[in-house]
């Protein structure tokens, strides 16, 4: 018999968090968070999970020796991280890591969007600059606009601070406001998006922000307003989000998330005053090899009985020796 802990490796996993695993452990592979697709025995022999897909309860309950879920992502969402608790199962993901790059690349979302810049290039491509001249002037400019971010945690802060050095004025809202910070905080959503006329959205998806981008908040931001959304689909309202762009009651806005990935809405498509990316915030090899490095340092810490190096909130009480 080999000592080595079993760690199953679950959905499209990055091939570095799939070739450490192998090397370090005993894999296992599904294609997705289905247990039925394991035997008993092999049901019995799983330590740890590498998640790279949905994890629900029932998957939790049905690997008896399950100790951890070590999340591809620092948005865990997916993750039914209370029952795991609950159930003394260590659940952890990849915060910090990432935030520069999702920071950086939300910067280049909102200048994309305000400056039209994919579409102007697209016109030089298409051949439009020597036969019809100038690209047509921007209506919208990044020039005295005012920010409101929608999760100042560890990636809106990272973002504030980019904006901040752009010369524009950020305000937020967060459940509890931030005492580290001088930016003005709304208590509520609504207040926020009524104060300012671009909104970028960065907190984490679920129940406790599920469509909090409603038709109110969009009308809150306005006719000049710019939504900008890089956290989860699920907190948008897509089919109000589409209304309000068609009917121009906002500006424009530029998604890297949406409600149901991989698929885009054919109406979003359809509207110029959109700038749509496929979930790519995270997306460059050095980024996401830090990530797959913090899963399987995860796992590995976990696994030989020393603590988690970022477990989520529900699991920073978890008892290691009580597993
Ligand atoms: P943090 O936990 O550091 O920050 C989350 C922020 O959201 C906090 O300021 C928190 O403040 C606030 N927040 C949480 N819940 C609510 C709520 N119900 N109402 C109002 N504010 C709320 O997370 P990160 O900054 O590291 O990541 C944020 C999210 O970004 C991730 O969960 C993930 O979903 C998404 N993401 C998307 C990526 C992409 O590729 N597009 C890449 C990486 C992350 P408070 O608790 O006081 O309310």
């Amino acid at each position: 018999s080999n000592p080595r802990p079993t760690v199953l490796l679950a959905g499209k996993v990055h091939p570095r968090v799939r070739e450490r695993v192998e090397a370090e452990f005993e894999a296992i592979s599904i294609e997705n968070g289905d247990s039925s697709l394991l035997d008993t025995d092999a049901r019995a022999r799983i330590r740890g999970v590498a998640a790279a897909t949905a994890i629900s309860a029932e998957f939790i309950d049905s690997l008896p020796n399950l100790e951890v879920i070590a999340n591809f992502g620092v948005g865990y969402d997916a993750v039914d991280a209370a029952h795991a608790a609950s159930r003394g199962v260590m659940v952890t993901n990849t915060p910090d890591v990432l935030s520069d790059e999702v920071a950086d690349t939300t910067v280049g979302l909102l200048l994309n969007t305000v400056r039209e810049l994919p579409k102007a290039e697209a016109y030089l491509r298409d051949g439009n600059w020597e036969s019809q001249g100038a690209y047509p002037l921007t209506s919208l400019s990044l020039r005295g606009r005012t920010v409101g971010i929608f999760g100042l945690g560890r990636i809106g802060l990272a973002i504030a601070r980019r904006l901040e050095a752009f010369g524009l004025g950020i305000h937020y809202h967060t459940r509890n406001k931030r005492t580290d910070v001088d930016y003005p905080w709304h208590a509520r959503l609504i207040d926020l998006a009524g104060a300012v006329d671009t909104l970028v959205v960065v907190v984490p998806g679920g129940a406790a922000t599920e469509k909090a981008v409603n038709v109110e908040v969009l009308n809150a931001l306005g006719p000049q307003g710019v939504l900008i959304s890089v956290g989860r689909g699920s907190t948008i309202d897509e089919p109000a989000l589409i209304a309000a762009l068609q009917e121009k009651r906002i500006a424009a806005a530029g998604l890297d998330v949406f409600a149901h990935e991989p698929h885009v809405p054919q109406e979003l498509m359809d509207l110029p005053n959109a700038c749509l990316l496929p979930h790519v915030a995270s997306a460059s090899v050095s980024t996401r090899n830090a990530m797959a490095d913090l899963v399987v340092d995860n796992l590995a810490a976990w696994l030989s009985g020393r603590p988690a190096l970022t477990p989520v909130p529900e699991c920073t009480g978890l008892d290691r020796a009580s597993s």
